[in-house]
């Protein structure tokens, strides 16, 4: 159902699907005084609900405090200055990111940035839940008409303005005519079956863990509850395990079978296929794609949320440039500075997830050069100094 009576005919700005990027992009509108109106398919529970990604990068979290909505974050957000390595021969050793590059990270749920995006929308803004059939209709150099459906009525909304922020399976994206836009695409062989618990997680700091019969990674929402991953083939179904069969092999990986992982109902349960998706160009006329909508990556170093908020920040400086200064120069750049930061993003992520999954179809000489790459992150500051700008950071750039 809608939140209020009637969508406006006409709106600056037309934002498709309220996940962070939407949501955040509409505040920020606001805040500049600048008026949208956001259209999503799902249900205002279903949104607030989603778990998904929680490691907030520095930069996003000095984007959600000037958007008015780090109050919460910094009252019950958990910063973290390093995480820890568990390597095949069972030996722990510590990243201490903060000390190496300055910078640190805080674990806080995507769907409470959601929450607090939500809390923070005023009534007279228009925020459409359950919205039914949304299409771009049409999409010329001097604006757009979106059209959907609203309470059972077919309603069209003129604007200046196309924002596509409905994800990686929406309707933006394919709304660019074949042959203006470019998709590069790479699938991972391993998918990564992801737990919520109920159970105190079995350090302060993340746990990266590289065994021979997989990867794991232990973190967390709260002091008492867990969020833990385990790395399973790409066909493995949701179901596949039995909540014993994922805690025994979580703990196998993460303690070296030690008993030690503290145990709780697991309260969900999610697949992550690990791909890796990038569209070129960020925008076709009047649409701009922001976050999923424009580029996935595998969750392997958590970067998917955190380029989503600096799309959603770097889209809202260039329509304020636009509206505020009647300068176009920001909204002329907005694909390639985002495209830069999103390969940035890729390139890390994909070195993160070579890193982390041993595959079962690689060589011994694979896992030597694993182990060559460890000795040098574990050993060189300068490496180690590298590595954690890129764990921290690309969102502050
Ligand atoms: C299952 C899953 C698990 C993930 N886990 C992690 C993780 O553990 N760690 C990590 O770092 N990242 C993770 N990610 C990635 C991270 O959550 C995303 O990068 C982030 O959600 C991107 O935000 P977004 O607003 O761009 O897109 P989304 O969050 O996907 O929001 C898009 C919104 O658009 C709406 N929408 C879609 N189609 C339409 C339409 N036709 N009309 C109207 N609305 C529409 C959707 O309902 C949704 O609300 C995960 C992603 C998924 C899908």
């Amino acid at each position: 159902m809608s939140t209020a009576a009637a969508a406006p005919r006409r709106t600056p700005v037309c934002i498709i699907g309220a996940g962070p990027a939407g949501l955040l992009l509409a505040r920020l509108l606001r805040l500049s005084g600048i008026e949208s109106v956001v259209l999503e398919r799902r249900s205002r529970e279903h949104v607030a609900r989603r778990v998904r990604a929680g490691l907030l990068e520095q930069g996003t979290v000095q984007t959600l405090r000037t958007a008015g909505v780090g109050a919460r974050l910094d009252r019950e957000g958990l910063e973290h200055h390093g995480f820890r390595w568990r390597l095949p021969d069972g030996s722990a050793h510590r990243m201490p990111f903060a000390e190496l590059c300055g910078a640190s990270v805080w674990m806080y749920g995507q769907q409470e940035v959601v929450k607090d995006l939500l809390a923070a929308h005023t009534a007279e803004q228009s925020l459409y839940f359950g919205v039914e059939d949304v299409r771009i209709a049409e999409l010329r150099p001097d604006g757009a008409l979106v059209r959907c459906t609203l309470d059972g009525r077919l309603t069209e909304i003129a604007c200046d303005f196309v924002a596509g922020c409905d994800g990686f399976h929406g309707v933006s994206r394919p709304a660019v005519p074949a042959g203006e836009l470019t998709g590069h695409r790479l699938d991972h062989p391993v998918a990564w079956l992801g737990v919520l618990a109920a159970a105190p997680p079995l350090s302060p700091e993340l746990i990266y863990a590289v065994s021979d019969r997989g990867f794991a990674l232990q973190s967390m929402r709260s002091p008492t509850v867990s969020r833990l991953y385990l790395s399973v083939p790409p066909g493995e179904g949701v179901d596949h395990r039995t909540d014993a069969e994922i805690r025994q092999e979580l703990d196998r990986r993460l303690t070296g079978g030690a008993g030690t992982l503290p145990t709780g109902p697991i309260l969900e349960r999610v697949l992550v296929p690990l791909r890796s998706f990038v569209a070129e160009p960020m925008q076709y006329r009047r649409l701009f794609l922001v976050g999923d909508a424009a580029h996935i990556v595998p969750p392997s170093a958590a970067k998917g949320l955190n380029l989503a908020v600096a799309d959603a920040r770097l889209l809202a400086e260039a329509l304020d440039g636009w509206y505020a200064h009647g300068r176009r120069e920001l909204l002329d750049g907005y694909s390639a500075t985002a495209l830069r930061r999103a390969w940035q993003g890729q390139e890390f992520s994909a070195a993160m997830t070579a890193l982390l999954h041993p595959t079962p179809q690689e060589s011994a000489f694979d896992r030597r050069l694993r182990g060559a790459r460890f000795e040098r992150l574990l050993s060189s500051t300068a490496e180690a100094t590298a590595f954690a700008e890129q764990y921290t950071g690309l969102a502050r750039r």
